[in-house]
């Protein structure tokens, strides 16, 4: 398959795949669909080896929500093996008008605070049990107060759409990466994992 020409910048809506059948059902009880399912292996992309099973089988248990506010898993695409200038995009571009409200995957640990010209204004935050990083860039603002060492519930609102860093100025964007936390100093630096497949939940309208 050709691949589309891509920004290096984290542009959106430049799937190299089309838009894909929704998430799987949190309410499928057999433990076999607790695996990821659907057309897009969970995995696609260069699985790194510090990534096993049991780690996908734990994200799964997560039942992560779409975190941008009013968008269902159905609207996802899947720009993770999106090309960029130092490699793959490894996360996932969701579209929506600025300031739309950023809400927490999971039940979240905010881990840090940051901002740069790449990824703008950020948020990396952990699961409870610190096993994943959940990395969200572009963002207009924080929400009021947020603090690193806050703990948030999932869903609840933690920033806002925007187009910090190096998105599009006209394309704002939530960019959403998972990692495997990585053990020592760079926690926020672990192996990406594609979290098309995993969102149990859509996020609902206010
Ligand atoms: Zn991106």
């Amino acid at each position: 398959m050709a691949l589309l020409p891509v920004f290096a910048a984290c542009s959106s809506s430049r799937a190299l795949r089309p838009a894909a059948a929704p998430a799987p059902d949190a309410s499928m009880p057999s433990s076999a669909s607790r695996r990821p399912i659907g057309p897009t292996p969970a995995h696609v992309g260069p699985l790194d080896a510090r990534v096993a099973d049991d780690d996908l089988d734990a994200l799964w248990e997560r039942q992560l929500m779409v975190p941008v506010e009013g968008i269902p898993r159905g609207a996802l695409k899947d720009n993770f093996t999106a090309k960029r200038t130092a490699g793959i995009h490894g996360a996932l571009d969701i579209l929506a008008p600025r300031t739309t409200a950023v809400v927490a995957a999971d039940d979240l640990v905010i881990g840090r605070l940051f901002s740069g010209p790449v990824g703008g204004i950020v948020i990396y935050a952990s699961d409870p049990e610190q096993r994943f990083v959940y990395y969200y860039a572009h963002l207009e603002r924080y929400r009021k107060g947020l603090a690193v060492g806050d703990r948030v519930a999932k869903g609840s609102v933690i920033g806002y759409v925007g187009t910090t860093g190096n998105a599009p100025p006209d394309t704002p964007h939530l960019h959403f990466q998972v990692m495997k936390r990585a053990v020592g100093r760079a926690w926020w630096d672990g192996p990406a994992i594609n979290p098309f497949s995993f969102f149990a939940l859509d996020a609902l309208r206010p």
